[in-house]
């Protein structure tokens, strides 16, 4: 595995890469890797013939009472893990070189950004969409990787791409989570066996919400107060935001009749994890929508 360290350096790889006809995948990444982001090499490994993954620990997107000096970091078993995932090139650029005195631009998507965590972390989406531009423009790849746990994100990425005519497919890849639900995440390295355990909630409130719907509910008041009672029971647990919005515009929704993201922030002591789910209403066919005795029964026919 290469490793590049300064930005001239990977975009004079990434050139040669292009002259050459060879297919760049990208996974940015703030390292502590997990089975997580291993997912997203996976999936640059299905999709392009060279995969770069990036770890930089991006101080424009961390507020000023957040985890930015305590983020946990390995550098030694991050090797180990993309060395044994077969990627090609590891670009680890440092501050200075990202943010060299001067530094005076940044890259803001509107509003996707809005709600949930750009509600809560305010400047966390423009320093995230000013770091992902500059790797995009260094690292000049053909498609890069997102995981959906940072669904907002993900939708910010996919807004900024299309909008500033990148010319970079960008992929969404599922939430990888343990065996009993928690989703995977460098953060929850943070967590004390008891809060480990209290971090279930998360991931039973979505199964909640799920269960809502899938039994019929659709105002989102109702299906919200499925969530948040789950999290309410956690004593260890203290709800930063529950809110459900359009999946695509990131917008509040007041009904679920198209696919909706349920998206929660919660602390677990002094952490704090976010997960989300997407609940997508199955309607009945239009011909018996109107019955109202729920019948089950096939496609409307032509
Ligand atoms: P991070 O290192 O936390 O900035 O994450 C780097 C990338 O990995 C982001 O695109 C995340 O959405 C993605 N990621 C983090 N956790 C997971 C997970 N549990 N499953 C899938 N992707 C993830």
């Amino acid at each position: 595995m290469l490793e590049i360290f300064t930005p001239a350096a990977m975009r004079a790889w990434a050139d040669r890469a292009r002259v050459e006809g060879r297919r760049i995948g990208l996974v940015p990444t703030m390292g502590y890797l997990h089975e997580g982001h291993l997912s997203l090499v996976a999936a640059a490994h299905r999709l392009a013939d060279a995969c770069v993954a990036s770890i930089f620990v991006n101080p424009m997107q961390f507020g000023a009472n957040e985890d930015l000096s305590t983020y946990p970091r390995n550098m030694a078993g991050d090797r180990a893990h993309l060395e044994r995932a077969g990627v090609e090139v590891l670009y680890l650029p440092d501050a200075d070189a990202m943010y060299p005195r001067g530094f005076q631009t940044d890259v803001t998507v509107n509003k996707v950004t809005t709600e949930l965590c750009g509600r809560s972390r305010p400047g966390h989406f423009r320093g995230v969409t000013t770091v992902v531009s500059k790797l995009f423009n260094t690292v000049k790849p053909h498609v890069a990787f997102f995981g959906e746990k940072d669904f907002q994100q993900l939708a910010a990425i996919r807004r900024m791409a299309a909008d500033l005519d990148f010319g970079i497919d960008i992929v969404g890849v599922p939430t990888m989570r343990e065996a009993d639900g928690v989703a995977m995440s460098s953060r929850n390295a943070y967590l004390s066996d008891t809060e480990r355990t209290a971090a279930r909630s998360l991931s039973r409130a979505l199964a909640a919400a799920r269960d809502a719907v899938t039994a019929g509910a659709r105002q989102a008041d109702a299906v919200l107060a499925r969530a948040r009672a789950v999290l309410e029971a956690e004593p260890q647990a203290r709800i930063d935001y529950a809110e459900l919005v359009d999946a695509e515009t990131i917008e509040p929704i007041d009904v679920i009749d198209r696919p909706a993201l349920l998206a929660l922030a919660v602390f677990i002591g002094r952490t704090r994890l976010i997960d989300n789910t997407v609940l997508v209403p199955m309607t009945l066919p239009a011909t018996h929508a109107g019955r109202g005795d729920g019948a089950a029964s096939g496609p409307a026919s032509h």
